[in-house]
């Protein structure tokens, strides 16, 4: 009853009745801090796009959005871009839907390949820029930064941007056969990063360690956009992406409004209806230098941590 008196406050047309109700409700302590955080998502396709258009919706201070591709005919077994804005870049496509659902949101569009070296250079420097949050601690200018790229080699740019930076942020993906996907959280030196330690993906039922196969596809000189051409088309499914997106951004709204528990790993097999979890520690032994520097210093501050906890 409690629920049905709060809920009969919010009969105005204001779509920030219905999210300010959380914290009335007591799930958030501080929904409009929301307004405040910037999230980076890098690959504006099945899921990113996805993501980008529900954190519009939750009211986010800022997106940036990165990607190469443009919008094409192919894409429209998913949600988000229409027959419209075929030709247009993915990135221009989304801000002019985003800026129509909310034109309270910053959007800044990057057109651009995140694995070359001015690509990469773009990105991270794109990253700390603080205009929106002068005050924000740290080299970082976002709050998160969210990976929905296809690839092996954009996760590992990500990867490698977050650990130099010290950036937090959440990897997602799908499988080939479009009938499971993951999210994971990592926290440079807290948790295992990209190369840290293998993803396990659940490809018609059985769990194959992806990222092992892709980096052989990797070290061996094939290109995964000629593998994936030329061998059997990738499904895709605007169900399975819909879910990971949702996934997604429960879990960063949880992470950025502090409320429930943020999922380390979160696997989804909809052939099952399976969800795994787990947890993933960094590897001493980890290829990546930043990485090690970031583990390094999670390890120097455990007294500060201790002390913290002692005090709540
Ligand atoms: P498909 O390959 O099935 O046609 P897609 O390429 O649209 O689909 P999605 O999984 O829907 O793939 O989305 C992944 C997105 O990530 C794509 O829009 C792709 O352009 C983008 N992406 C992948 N690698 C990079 C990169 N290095 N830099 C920027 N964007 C990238
Ligand atoms: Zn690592």
């Amino acid at each position: 009853s409690k629920v049905k008196e709060l809920s009969s406050e919010v009969v105005d047309n204001n779509p920030y009745s219905r999210l300010m109700a959380l914290q009335r409700m007591g799930i958030v302590d501080n929904y409009e801090r929301i307004r405040e955080f910037s999230v980076a998502i890098v690959g504006i396709g099945g899921v990113g796009s996805v993501a980008a258009e529900m954190l519009t919706r939750c009211g986010i201070g800022r997106l940036l959005l990165y990607d190469y591709d443009t919008v094409e005919l192919a894409n429209m077994n998913r949600l988000f871009f229409r027959p419209d804005q075929v030709g247009m870049t993915k990135t221009d496509a989304a801000v002019q839907t985003l800026a129509e659902i909310n034109p309270d949101v910053v959007l800044e569009s990057f057109t651009m390949n995140i694995t070359t070296v001015q690509g990469f250079e773009t990105f991270t420097s794109s990253l700390t820029n603080k205009s929106f949050c002068p005050s924000k601690e740290g080299g970082s200018g976002v709050d998160l930064v969210l990976s929905c790229v296809d690839n092996y080699e954009a996760r590992m740019a990500v990867n490698q941007a977050c650990n130099e930076l010290r950036q937090t942020w959440m990897e997602s993906g799908v499988s080939e056969d479009a009938v499971s996907g993951h999210i994971q959280l990592l926290v440079p030196g807290e948790t295992a990063c990209f190369a840290c330690a293998p993803p396990l993906e659940c490809i018609s039922g059985i769990w194959v360690n992806l990222r092992i196969l892709l980096s052989r596809v990797v070290a061996s000189g094939i290109d995964e956009r000629t593998l994936k051409r030329e061998g059997v088309c990738a499904a895709s499914l605007p169900t399975t992406m819909g879910v990971v997106a949702g996934l997604l951004v429960q879990n960063s709204l949880k992470f950025l409004l502090n409320f429930g528990e943020v999922s380390p790993y979160l696997g989804y097999n909809s052939l099952k209806d399976f969800f795994p979890t787990m947890k993933m520690r960094p590897n001493p032994q980890c290829s990546n230098v930043a990485c090690l520097q970031r583990q390094k210093e999670y390890m120097l501050a455990k007294p500060e941590r201790d002390a913290a906890a002692k005090a709540k």
